[in-house]
């Protein structure tokens, strides 16, 4: 039995204590074991902020960037590896497991260029040189600079691969070091991606907790970061937590998001955005078994298009395989802990009570290659409410499985962006129209309520990538429910590892500082 070790101080240390076990959430075997505890953790962070911040310091965004590149090829050369580990510990198909993969190395791969274009400087600048004085000499100048503390990044069960890597590549190009807490659940592929970066990396850049936090979060201090991904009663509890308050530790959530997909009375279901629809919103169902941040949870379609719209989602499911992954065949796995199984039955449970069923009952399945009554299994659930505003489990719960509701609207982009808003904040919404009025209309109104608004038509369709994939050129977290963070957005990704500064002096000296 694997027993998997923590990467603290430099060297890799199993902890002590009572041990955790990760299965398989298919046959429910138990696939390795952590130590809940027994860490140096003080010793950690005293390792990140003195070799760590020196090492990293040393380097410019070129070099920094460089690394990046070296952890990218590395993911690539261990891709079939991480891909069998994603299979086993996360329930993911092998297209799953790409995703996550293929995901980490793309952003990593994404900021190693961003790091080439900044090449030597020390400083970015923040918009452009300002007049403050009675004449052009005396200037104003707003500047990044890396923040000199720890980046301590909490991830969430469903990408340990992905999630992992997107927060990594911005705090190490921006010189922070970092001390990664994946989720223990799924703990096994960020392990081994953690073992394929430790020796490609500087002293103390990267240090990896396997387990509970403990008392990870009371050694925070003033300079340093926290990037939590997770559920919203976790984050609850960080927002208060006391080091955090005390030092004004810089902290971003990202949590539960109830996204919306609207299809516009202009689309019609067999059209070319139409059927981006379709495939999107069942795409989301079932990729990941529908345990994605960027999942559609509601949609609404106008009022005489839902039979026909519930139609083409059943034929689409009705397609897919559940089951082990490991067997041919199986198009959706299982959730990935007996938590979430318990946890999405009984959001399919309270969202039974206020809809009506379109496909998959609530939820059960005779799942392909598996013995016994074993696994996490739930299936694809599809329903349907006439009155999507005034339902509450539809707008107030996330079901973080392969759930979604069809509501019926009036058609009107007014009532559809009130109903992005009605979700209190989302990660991303998406809207289907080949109108460029209704379109205005919808994202005058909704933007304020998402991270990300997708906007599919028939003219982009053939190159989408569906709104539940977070790019790392694109701005990732979004308002209220989910959580008021930002991350990736190409270089705003940085600025969360960065203080913001203005200069204030000869504007000659300013520019100067800007290697200008
Ligand atoms: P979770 O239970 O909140 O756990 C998230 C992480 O927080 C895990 O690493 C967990 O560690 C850690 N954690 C738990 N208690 C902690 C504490 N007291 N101090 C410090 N860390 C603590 O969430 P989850 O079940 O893994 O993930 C599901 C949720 O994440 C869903 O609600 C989903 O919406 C959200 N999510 C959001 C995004 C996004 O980008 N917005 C992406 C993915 C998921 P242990 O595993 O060791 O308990």
């Amino acid at each position: 039995m694997q027993l998997l070790a923590s990467y603290l101080s430099g060297s890799w240390s199993a902890g002590s204590g009572p041990k955790l076990a990760l299965v398989n959430p298919s046959t429910e075997a138990v696939i390795a074991q952590a130590h809940a505890g027994g860490h140096d953790l003080a010793g950690a962070f005293g390792h990140a902020r003195a070799a760590g911040a020196r090492e990293l310091g040393q380097l410019t965004f070129a070099q920094r960037g460089a690394l990046l590149a070296g952890l990218a090829k590395a993911i690539h050369g261990a891709r079939e590896e991480l891909i069998a580990l994603a299979v086993a510990n996360g329930g993911n198909t092998r297209g799953d497991a790409k995703f996550d993969i293929d995901g980490g190395a793309a952003t990593l791969s994404h900021y190693a260029e961003l790091g080439g274009k900044l090449g030597k400087a020390r400083l970015i600048g923040d918009g452009e040189p300002i007049q403050v004085g009675r004449t052009a000499r005396m200037g104003g100048q707003h500047v990044w600079v890396r923040r000199r503390g720890v980046a301590v990044h909490i991830n969430a069960f469903n990408f340990p691969s992905w999630g992992l890597c997107e927060k990594l590549a911005c705090a190490l190009l921006a010189g922070m070091p970092v001390i990664a807490k994946p989720a223990t659940a799924t703990a096994l592929v960020a392990h081994r991606v953690v073992e394929l970066f430790a020796d490609l990396l500087p002293p103390g850049a990267l240090q990896l907790l396997v387990g509970p936090a403990g008392t990870l979060l009371d050694h925070l201090g003033p300079g340093d970061v926290v990037a939590f991904t997770g559920g919203s009663a976790t984050a609850r509890m960080l927002r208060t937590h006391p080091a955090i308050v005390a030092h004004g530790v810089r902290l971003n959530i990202e949590a539960d998001s109830l996204n919306a997909a609207v299809l516009a009375p202009d689309v019609a279901v067999t059209g070319e955005a139409g059927a981006l629809f379709i495939a999107d919103v069942v795409r989301d169902m079932t990729q990941k078994t529908g345990q994605k941040c960027t999942a559609i949870r509601r949609v609404l379609v106008p009022a005489d298009r839902l039979a026909e719209v519930a139609d083409a989602m059943r034929d689409r499911l009705a397609r897919i395989t559940v089951g082990d992954p490991a067997h041919p065949g199986v198009g959706m796995g299982p959730l990935a802990t007996a938590q979430q199984r318990d946890d999405v039955r009984a959001g399919i449970a309270r969202l039974a009570a206020a809809t009506e069923a379109i496909h998959g009952g609530t939820g059960e399945v005779a799942p392909a290659g598996v013995a016994g009554g074993k696994g996490y299994f739930v299936g694809p659930v599809v329903r349907a409410t006439q009155s999507p505003m005034t339902c509450a489990p539809l707008n107030e719960h996330e079901i973080f499985g392969p759930v979604t509701t069809l509501g019926a609207y009036d058609g009107e982009p007014g009532f559809a962006a009130e109903l992005v808003a009605r979700g209190d904040g989302c990660l991303v919404s998406s809207a289907y129209s080949d109108d460029r009025d209704w379109v205005a209309e919808f994202v005058a109104a909704a933007a304020p309520w998402a991270g990300r608004l997708y906007l599919g038509s028939s003219k982009m369709a053939a190159q989408s990538p569906g709104p539940g994939t977070a790019l790392p050129s694109l701005l990732h977290g979004g308002p209220g429910r989910a959580g008021g963070g930002e991350e990736l957005g190409g270089e705003r990704g940085l600025h969360l590892y960065m203080q913001r500064c203005a200069l204030e002096g000869d504007a000659s000296v300013l520019k100067s500082l800007l290697g200008e």
